[in-house]
């Protein structure tokens, strides 16, 4: 089966490769991937020439089913962000529309379908690089499928064969502990067992009922899972886009640019307490660290998650931790560090 989707000024390289959706896919070129994992996965192909998507199926599957699921994956599900910069005071709107221009097309795909594993790809990418994750998870896929339960009870000399990486154990560490919360729920916050039950199998449908920012509480109740973790398995795979996984690239570039003065990154051990709001909800009372980097860009709304991955690929393209090309950075002008950088 065939569909062709009216993409407009969309950009299927731009929103896909900082995803980590594309754990799931392998690119043959940068505008043509293929699903290799998850749900389709060996049967679907995404295109993009011009202005055109090109979905290819070979799965027995309803045309709507399969529109549903391409524009969720493409990031189509949702309008283009660019149209909301003008609402930004100036310092970050400059700072945006330089990014918008920079890095065009950009939305936000996500595959709730395929929770377990973005969760994987998510804890395997702590303090490490992505194409080495997904070079990773080509191979975990293939060794685990859809199992994904036995990689948490996989023992040291399987997941060795994968890689010797500490990442690797962690994240086995952390799905074991994950899927610990359902013998001991009393680890969670009282009052979202109280209105939402307990966790239960499968815990991902379990998580994926439940509003997002309940979901991030139950998740960084399990060990290893901080909120850059937890913001980011949620930005995939929910409808979540105001979810700002904060992260390094963010930091250096919110310092660089000097957009954010004297701010904290976020603390697992408040955002398992309390609700990221400036209200509390569902009993839980609002977290009240007024410093926090996520509380102050909480402002931004929708366009939130769309502008740290903006900035993610800014960090992968010039603004690297080590070395940034501020030389050749299209940001410059607006940026003080530049003349700084040697
Ligand atoms: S404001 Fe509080 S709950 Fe929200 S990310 Fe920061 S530390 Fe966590
Ligand atoms: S000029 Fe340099 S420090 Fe500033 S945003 Fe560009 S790469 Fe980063």
């Amino acid at each position: 089966m065939e569909l062709i989707i009216d993409c407009g000024d969309y950009s299927l390289k731009n929103s896909l490769t900082p995803s980590f959706i594309s754990s799931l896919y392998e690119s043959i070129r940068p505008d043509a991937w293929i699903k290799v994992a998850g749900r389709l996965g060996g049967k679907l192909k995404i295109e993009q020439r011009g202005r055109r998507l090109i979905i290819t199926s070979t799965a027995e599957i309803s045309r709507d089913e399969l529109e549903r699921l391409a524009l969720f994956e493409s990031g189509l599900w949702r309008e283009e962000f660019e149209s909301g910069i003008s609402k930004f005071p100036p310092s970050f709107r400059d700072a945006v529309e330089a990014l918008a221009k920079t890095y065009p097309g950009v939305r936000i795909p996500i595959a709730p379908w395929d929770f377990d594993y973005i969760l994987v790809a998510v804890l395997l990418s702590k303090r490490a690089n992505y194409e080495m994750v997904r070079r990773w998870c080509r191979k975990l896929w293939k060794a685990f499928g859809d199992n994904l339960h036995n990689l948490s009870s996989a023992g040291s000399s399987i997941l060795r064969r994968i890689t010797r990486s500490y990442q690797l154990e962690d994240a086995a560490r952390s799905l074991r502990d994950l899927m610990r919360l359902m013998k001991e729920p009393r680890r969670i916050h009282s009052e979202i067992i109280r209105r939402f039950g307990a966790p239960r199998e499968p815990l991902s449908e379990y998580l994926l009922s439940l509003p997002p920012e309940i979901a991030r509480i139950i998740l960084l109740s399990a060990w290893g899972i901080g909120p850059k973790v937890a913001d980011s398995t949620i930005l995939s795979t929910f409808k979540a886009p105001h979810f700002i996984p904060c992260d390094v690239h963010l930091r250096i570039f919110v310092e660089r640019l000097s957009l954010v003065e004297d701010f904290k990154m976020p603390e697992k051990a408040l955002c398992r307490r309390f609700l990221c709001g400036d209200e509390g909800a569902w009993g839980l009372a609002p977290c009240s660290s007024r410093r926090c980097l996520r509380a102050i860009l909480r402002p931004l709304g929708d366009l939130g998650g769309w502008i740290q991955t903006l900035i993610y690929l800014h960090g992968k393209e010039y603004c690297r931790s080590v070395k940034p090309r501020c030389g050749e950075c299209p940001l410059r002008r607006l940026c003080s560090s530049s003349s700084r950088a040697p």
